[in-house]
C-alpha cells in the first residue's frame, strides 16, 4: 500500500556550483568564459588549454562543473569518457556537427552539448546553464511513470541537471503527494497511460490547486494519437515530449519549464517585497498612510452596510523632541520603534496600525464601539508608560508617555473618514492641552 510519508526525495547527486573548470583550446574564448563566470556569477573558474593541464588540475581539485571543448591539441580521445566515469558534471562545446558523435555523447550522462556559436551567445548560454544548475540544487522533480525503463532514463537526465527527484508509479501516488500532502515540487514529469489514475486525470486534479506557473507539468505522451497532445495541453500540461524520449529535446523542454517557473517565483517574491515597501513605514514597520487609504474603503463599506462603526485612535508621543535633544536622533529612533512595537502587539489582527507622521500614530479599529475604543487606547497608553525604552546594552533606559484622541464613526459620517480623523486629532490636541499622558474621547 502506497504511503506518502514513506517516499524519499533522492538528492544524493545535488551540489552547489561553486568551482568550475573550463577546458578550451582557444585562448580568447577560454579567457572570456573564465572572466564572465568569475565576474557575473562570482564563482571560481579555473582554466586549462590541453588534456595535460586538465589532468594536472583534476589531481588537485574537484569541480562541480566542467565545460570542455571536444578537440584539444593533445586530445587522446578518452577525456570525455574519463570525466563521465569519474562522475563529473560536464557541458561539451564543439564546432563539429558530426551527428553520430553527437548522438553518442548526448546519451552519456552529461549536462549539455553545445555547438560553438558566436562568443556572446556561448557565454550567455553557459551563464544561464550555471544559474539553472545552481537553482536546481534546491529544486525537486516528481517522475511519475509506470514503466521502470522510462523512469530510469528520465532519472538519468534529471540527475544530470543537479535536480532532486521523487520516483512514483501512478497518478494516484502523485495526486497524494502533490494535492493531499502539499509536497513542495518544482516540476511534475508524468506519463499519460498509467494504472489507478492516468496522466490526464492527474493533470486535471492538480490544476484545480496549482496553475501552470506555480507547478509546471511536462507530459510524456506514448501514443501516436495526435488529438492526445492537444488534450494534454488543454487539460493543463505546460509541454509534452513523445516517448521514447530523445534526451536532448527532453532536457531542453524540461529546462525551459524550470526557467519559467523560477522566473515566476522570483517575480512573485519581488512583487511581495514591493508591496511591503509601498505599504509599510521603513523605520517602525507599521503601515503607512498609503496602506490606510487603500483599505479604508472596505471598512467604510462594512460600516455602512452592516452598521458597524469604526474607530480612529490618534496617538502622539509626549515631549518627544526632548528625547532627540537629550540623547540624540538614533536613540529617538529606537524609542519610536519600541512604541510602535507596543502598538502593533496591542492591536487586534483586524486593526490597522499606521505611522501617521513623525511621532504620531493612527490606529483604524473596524467594527467597534466607544467603550472598546477607550479601553483599547487606555491599555496602550498604560503599557507605553510602564515599559522602559532600553537602548541596547548602553545602560541607558528611560520612560515615555503618550496622549490619545479617539473618535467613532456614525451612520452619517462613516463615508467621510477625514472628518473622523480631524475629530480624533482635535481630541488629541485636547489631551495635550490637559496635561498629556491621557485619552480624550469627548
Ligand atoms: P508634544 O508632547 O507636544 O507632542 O511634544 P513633542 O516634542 O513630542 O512634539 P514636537 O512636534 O515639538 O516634536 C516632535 C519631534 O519628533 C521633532 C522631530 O524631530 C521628532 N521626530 C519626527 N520624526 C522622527 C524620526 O523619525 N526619528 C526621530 N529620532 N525623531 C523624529
Ligand atoms: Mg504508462
Ligand atoms: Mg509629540
Amino acid at each position: 500500500m502506497f504511503n506518502c510519508d514513506d517516499i524519499k526525495i533522492q538528492r544524493e547527486h545535488c551540489s552547489n556550483i561553486s568551482n568550475v573548470l573550463i577546458i578550451e583550446g582557444s585562448a580568447l574564448l577560454r579567457d572570456n568564459i573564465k572572466k564572465s563566470i568569475n565576474d557575473i556569477l562570482e564563482i571560481n573558474c579555473d582554466a586549462a588549454s590541453t588534456e595535460k593541464e586538465t589532468m594536472e588540475l583534476l589531481q588537485k581539485n574537484r569541480y562541480d562543473l566542467i565545460i570542455t571543448d571536444l578537440h584539444l591539441s593533445d586530445s587522446s580521445g578518452n577525456l570525455i569518457s574519463y570525466l563521465v566515469h569519474e562522475k563529473n558534471r560536464i557541458i561539451i562545446i564543439t564546432d563539429s556537427d558530426n551527428e553520430e558523435n553527437r548522438e553518442k555523447l548526448i546519451s552519456l550522462q552529461i549536462v549539455d552539448y553545445l555547438y560553438k556559436m558566436d562568443e556572446k551567445s556561448i557565454i550567455n548560454y553557459l551563464i544561464n546553464s550555471i544559474i539553472r544548475l545552481q537553482a536546481n540544487a534546491n529544486a525537486t522533480v516528481i517522475i511519475c511513470d509506470d514503466s521502470r525503463t522510462s523512469r530510469l532514463m528520465i532519472k538519468q537526465e534529471v540527475v544530470s541537471q543537479n535536480l532532486a527527484y521523487i520516483e512514483l508509479e501512478d497518478g494516484q501516488q502523485a495526486y497524494e503527494c502533490i494535492v493531499n500532502k502539499n509536497l513542495k515540487i518544482d516540476l511534475l514529469i508524468t506519463d499519460v497511460i498509467m494504472p489507478n489514475m492516468d496522466g490526464i486525470d492527474l493533470i486535471r486534479h492538480i490544476r484545480h490547486r496549482y496553475n501552470t506557473s506555480e507547478l509546471p507539468i511536462l507530459a510524456l505522451s506514448g501514443s501516436n494519437k495526435h488529438s492526445l497532445v492537444a488534450q494534454l495541453l488543454k487539460t493543463g500540461a505546460n509541454d509534452y515530449v513523445d516517448k521514447p524520449i530523445k534526451n536532448e529535446e527532453f532536457l531542453t523542454r524540461m529546462n525551459i519549464l524550470l526557467d519559467h517557473s523560477r522566473l515566476f517565483k522570483q517575480n512573485k517574491k519581488l512583487i511581495k517585497e514591493l508591496q511591503t515597501t509601498a505599504t509599510t513605514d521603513f523605520l517602525t514597520k507599521l503601515y503607512n498612510r498609503n496602506y490606510f487609504y487603500s483599505t479604508i474603503k472596505v471598512i467604510q463599506a462594512q460600516a455602512k452596510r452592516h452598521n458597524q462603526p469604526y474607530g480612529i485612535v490618534m496617538g502622539d508621543i509626549d515631549f518627544f523632541k526632548k528625547v532627540n535633544d537629550n540623547y540624540g536622533h538614533e536613540v529617538g529612533d529606537i524609542a519610536l520603534k519600541s512604541v510602535a512595537t507596543i502598538i502593533k502587539k496591542s492591536a487586534r489582527e483586524s486593526d490597522i496600525a499606521c505611522r501617521w507622521g513623525g511621532e504620531e500614530f493612527l490606529i483604524l479599529v473596524p467594527d467597534t464601539n466607544i467603550e472598546e475604543l477607550i479601553n483599547f487606547s487606555q491599555r496602550i497608553r498604560k503599557i507605553i508608560e510602564n515599559t522602559p525604552i532600553i537602548v541596547g546594552d548602553s545602560g541607558l533606559r528611560f520612560n515615555l508617555t503618550t496622549s490619545f484622541g479617539v473618535a467613532l464613526s456614525n451612520k452619517e459620517n462613516c463615508e467621510y473618514v477625514e472628518e473622523i480623523i480631524d475629530e480624533a486629532d482635535q481630541k488629541l490636541y485636547k489631551a495635550k492641552a490637559s496635561g498629556r499622558n491621557c485619552v480624550v474621547f469627548n
